[in-house]
């Protein structure tokens, strides 16, 4: 069995750079907000689920607000399956 990391977003902003439209609110071509990418909200927090270790650390792993996270201290050779979230 090999070993998991499932992602799990676990708390939210609205973007305040659009208000959480996830665009600029042109009533005529709409164009997507660059900060959140059209998903109208931020990612403040995520879990990862470690099906070696369970619930990994803070320390373990770094995400950024659009979603996407970033393993640390992890071997580059080790065969890990990180299963993440299908949308925000
Ligand atoms: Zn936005």
């Amino acid at each position: 069995m090999s070993r998991t990391i499932t992602i799990r977003y676990t708390n939210f902003r609205e973007c305040p750079n659009c208000d959480g439209r996830g665009d600029d609110g042109s009533s005529w071509r709409p164009l997507e907000c660059k900060r959140c990418k059209g998903h109208g909200k931020l990612v403040t927090d995520v879990e990862l689920q470690d099906s070696a270790r369970g619930i990994l650390p803070r320390s373990a792993y770094d995400f950024n607000a659009l979603g996407e996270v970033f393993l640390l201290d992890f071997e580059e050779d080790e065969e890990i399956e990180v299963i993440r979230p299908a949308d925000l």
